[in-house]
């Protein structure tokens, strides 16, 4: 059995690719991801980077296993399809598994990034010895993945464990990708707590978030979260409010699955201890069945990897 296996994670700003001698990574490249790129001409890329990577060891496709790969979409994993992504538009509909296994000659695996961040974390992460557990990715935008009974969850298109879009609220929220106002991501993703923070900013309030970003729109959750450091008032908002809605998204999660274990990762969690310890209260304030069976929160112990270790877990 070849023991080499090359992972991609095709990110919205990085793409990052791995080579992996059973579990553990021996060699690692990033580059910057170019949005505009041409479905053929990122295929292209993507392979000879893979390329590269193996003769930079002193290895060639033939010693390749398979290669994974993660991108930031709804993906068919059966099909081996991106459906559609927000991200690198040219990929939707785009068939990325042929595409990459034509170009490559080998085994190609496909999937989304909170997926193979649930697996990896699952396996390898915080989530060892936890047969059931729900992978929530909190970043600019918020993913996730679900495992049941051991396994990863794909749902009957590949798109569970979407977690982002579960609708917690019709009367707060900007309008999100997915079609509806109102999803937790409208509201408690990085890129939603700052939007709150902007227009609260530019509706009069005096904040000392403005002074740590600069500009209004400069105005990220690194600055909410400075702000915050020195009890910032409106930071204390931003962060209670998205904290809140991430509650209620793991009470639905634990009453359709009955699991307590939630492991979180990405950049949001940055903001701190007092916005995941007021998530995990308004998590516990919703859960009738916490007392009786309190719940785990697990910080993500794969960092920016996560994604890129779970595509090369897939290829077993
Ligand atoms: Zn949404």
């Amino acid at each position: 059995m070849k023991e080499y296996v090359i992972g991609i994670d095709v990110g919205g700003t990085r793409i990052q690719l791995g080579l992996f001698k059973g579990s553990e990574i021996i060699a690692e490249k990033q580059f910057l991801t170019d949005k505009e790129i041409g479905a053929t001409e990122m295929m292209d890329l993507l392979a000879n980077r893979v390329r590269k990577l193996a003769a930079a060891s002193g290895l060639t496709l033939e010693d390749i296993r398979g290669v994974g790969a993660s991108f930031p979409s709804y993906v068919d994993y059966e099909k081996g399809l991106c459906v559609e992504t927000s991200n690198i538009m040219s990929l939707n509909d785009q068939p990325v598994r042929d595409m990459l296994r034509e170009r490559l000659g080998v085994p190609v695996y496909v999937d989304n990034d909170g997926n193979l961040a649930a697996l990896a974390e699952h396996e390898l992460g915080a989530g060892r010895g936890y047969d059931n557990l729900i992978y929530a990715e909190l970043s600019t935008g918020i993913g996730g993945g679900l495992i049941l009974n051991g396994k990863l969850y794909r749902g009957m298109h590949g798109m569970a464990g979407e977690i982002g879009h579960m609708l917690v609220s019709d009367s707060i929220g900007y309008p999100c990708g997915c079609g509806v106002i109102g999803c937790v991501q409208s509201i408690s993703s990085g890129l939603y707590m700052a939007r709150f923070a902007m227009d609260r900013i530019k509706e009069g309030e005096e904040s000392r978030i403005l002074d740590y970003a600069g500009t209004i729109s400069n105005i990220d959750t690194l600055a909410v979260g400075r702000a915050l450091n020195v009890n910032d008032p409106l930071a204390l908002e931003v962060v209670n409010r998205g904290a809140e809605y991430l509650g209620r998204m793991f009470h639905n999660l634990n009453q359709i699955f009955d699991i307590n274990v939630f492991v979180y990762g990405g950049g949001v969690t940055n903001l701190g201890h007092r916005f995941i310890d007021r998530m995990i209260a308004a998590y516990r304030h919703h859960s009738l069945m916490d007392q009786k069976y309190p719940a785990k929160f697990l910080a993500a112990e794969l960092g920016h990897r996560a994604s890129l270790v779970g595509a090369a877990l897939m290829v077993r």
